[in-house]
């Protein structure tokens, strides 16, 4: 089915990412909103728009009903989930698809396993990838959980079954402290996604975390769009993404890429996706899939010189893959800075109205954004309000030309992250891409 008109269930810089593609494709688009939304820019830039509720996202962008009556009202053919929100909710997809109307994304099924973190263990085991070692299901007792955390060796993570963004995961280092870590787990787990349960993993000591970039078509053809490394994390949330990974061998590239299109072909996945990995000591210790576009996507657009968004909606209009892997060469380095509206040093969110607004520009910078001068950005959601892509031929220059896009880099009125990317530039360690997932933290603790 050709699209002529796609409804947007998002907000935001993915908003926006998501637009463009459509427009540049001839596909009018709909925006949904909350009221606080109703002035921003994925709403300016929409064709038409509908407010489907408050500013709580429970309301609005999480209202799945209000969401199909939009779809209904404005004749939308299609829905593009972006990232978050209901991106990832199986119920949603195929409440969409009973509706009539494509769900740009893979099969409420796949979502559903891969949602599940157990579940998605438990299949990319069977679909042949290492997975940490650990607890084979959910922990249905105190006794289960100490013996599995005994077997594979403290120290230990709790890692909610539903988890997401960091939430519901505790790292446990000692068997009188696992109770009560397992009861703060759970908790988190049932406030945060409404189910309580909770496994355990081994705790890697020091790992990178590597995701290989994914895209089915409904032909069972499966490209592998490269890796990302995407170690630079505080509290398990991602700041700094670079590709391709600056440690990993031609070889155990080439290796892991033929691994996983193996898998996803025998998955039988659609759509875009990607694999995440733990890397440690030469080991690739698969931890979870996700089953949308991801955040830091326009890396990897930047070295294939591909649209993935566009390629997204492609094979959601079930056509094959345009290319082979054959066909795809990455091409030099891209860095991805996530502009976060927090206070560099303590990271406490500052929401509020921008003053002036200046975005860098020059050769190879990308700005993936909503704001602008006089906007006001709520409390009320994530804290990601622009995103910094950054291309050079090779991993020094992409460093220096991000620093130079850095400075150039005007947003006022509130704090950013963009000091703290700053001082990244300049540090030895990240300059010769010598950091793990533990790395920031522990430059946090040191540097303060
Ligand atoms: P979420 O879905 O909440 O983002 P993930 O399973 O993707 O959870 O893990 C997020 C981050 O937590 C990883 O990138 C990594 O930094 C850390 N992490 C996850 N599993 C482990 C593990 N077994 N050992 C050490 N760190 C881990």
């Amino acid at each position: 089915m050709v699209f002529e008109k796609v409804l947007i269930a998002n907000r935001g810089e993915i908003a926006v990412r998501i637009q463009r593609a459509c427009k540049e494709m001839g596909i009018k688009t709909v925006a949904v909103h909350s009221v606080i939304d109703r002035d921003a820019m994925h709403v300016r830039l929409a064709d038409e728009s509908v407010c489907i509720g408050p500013a709580s996202s429970n309301f609005s962008y999480m209202n799945m009903g209000a969401i199909i009556s939009a779809c209904e009202l404005t004749g939308a053919q299609a829905v593009h989930p972006g990232f978050g929100f209901l991106s990832e909710n199986a119920n949603f997809a195929q409440a969409i698809q009973e509706h009539g109307i494509t769900f740009i994304g893979p099969s409420p099924e796949h979502i559903r396993v891969m949602g599940d973190k157990v579940e998605a263990k438990k299949t990319a085991l069977a679909l042949g990838l290492r997975t940490v070692p650990g607890s084979e299901g959910e922990i249905s007792n105190i006794e289960e959980a100490q013996s599995i955390s005994h077997k594979i060796g403290y120290p230990v993570l709790i890692k909610a079954t539903s988890g997401g963004g960091g939430r519901g995961m505790r790292v446990c280092y000692h068997p009188c402290e696992l109770k009560e870590l397992i009861e703060n787990a759970s908790t988190e787990a049932q406030a945060c996604f409404g189910h309580s349960g909770v496994y355990i993993e081994k705790f890697l000591a020091n790992p990178r975390h590597i995701e290989f970039q994914i895209l089915g078509d409904n032909f069972r053809n499966v490209l592998c769009l490269g890796e990302r490394d995407c170690s630079v994390q505080r509290r398990h949330q991602k700041i700094w993404e670079e590709a391709l990974c600056p440690v990993l061998s031609t070889d155990q590239r080439q290796e892991m890429y033929t691994k996983v299109i193996h898998a996803m072909k025998q998955f039988g996945y659609q759509g875009l996706g990607t694999l995440e990995f733990l890397y440690e000591n030469g080991q690739f210790y698969f931890i979870e899939m996700n089953t949308r576009v991801q955040v830091e996507h326009p890396i990897t657009e930047m070295i294939y010189g591909l649209d993935l968004i566009r390629l997204q909606l492609h094979v959601a209009q079930g056509l094959p893959l345009p290319y082979t892997q054959d066909d795809l060469r990455p091409f030099g380095h891209a860095i991805e800075c996530r502009i976060n509206a927090e206070d560099p040093e303590n990271f406490c969110p500052s929401p509020g109205k921008i003053g002036a607004y200046a975005a860098p520009g020059g050769p190879f910078v990308r700005i993936d954004s909503a704001l602008f001068s006089g906007y006001t950005v709520p409390s009320n959601y994530d804290s990601l309000i622009a995103k910094l892509v950054v291309w050079g031929i090779t991993r020094e220059e992409c460093i220096s030309r991000l620093r130079r896009a850095l400075n150039e880099y005007v947003i006022s009125g509130i704090n950013t992250l963009i000091p703290l990317h700053l001082r990244l530039c300049d540090e030895p360690d990240i300059q010769c891409g010598k950091y793990h997932i533990k790395w920031l933290e522990d430059y946090l603790k040191d540097k303060g």
